[in-house]
């Protein structure tokens, strides 16, 4: 199990501005936001990256992107737009290697991103 920024903030050892948690899940706000409203879902399961999460882990996927619905409604995003993205290895830009989705809103997305 590899240790991360992201563990320490699911375990409660270090701050974070938090939207949401449960048993399974955590929701903060990114600490440099690339849209008005930035949040980040993550697991308290350490999984390194997408493309480790294994088939046990199918739930706890689903619950992740029902929880990034949640946090953008709250966050009032949802009838806007928004935008959920999940950075997988260092090609895509993943820089914390605990499996985490962004949810991107508050301004108008381009696509393809970049
Ligand atoms: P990645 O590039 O791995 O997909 O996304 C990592 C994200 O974590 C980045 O958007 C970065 O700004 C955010 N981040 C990095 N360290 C911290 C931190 O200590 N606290 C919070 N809230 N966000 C962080």
């Amino acid at each position: 199990m590899t240790d991360t920024i992201f563990g320490k903030i699911a375990r409660g050892e270090i701050e974070a501005d938090l939207v949401y948690e449960d048993e399974d899940v955590v929701a903060f706000r990114d600490l440099n936001p690339q849209a008005p409203t930035h949040l980040l879902v993550i697991p308290r399961k350490s999984i390194r990256t997408l493309s480790e999460a294994g088939a046990e882990d199918a739930e706890l996927l689903g619950k992740l992107l029902l929880v990034a619905a949640k946090v953008a409604e709250q966050a009032g995003i949802a009838k806007g737009g928004y935008r959920t993205v999940i950075n997988c290895n260092a090609g895509a830009g993943q820089t914390v290697f605990h499996l985490h989705l962004h949810v991107l809103g508050g301004r108008a997305l381009q696509w393809p991103p970049g």
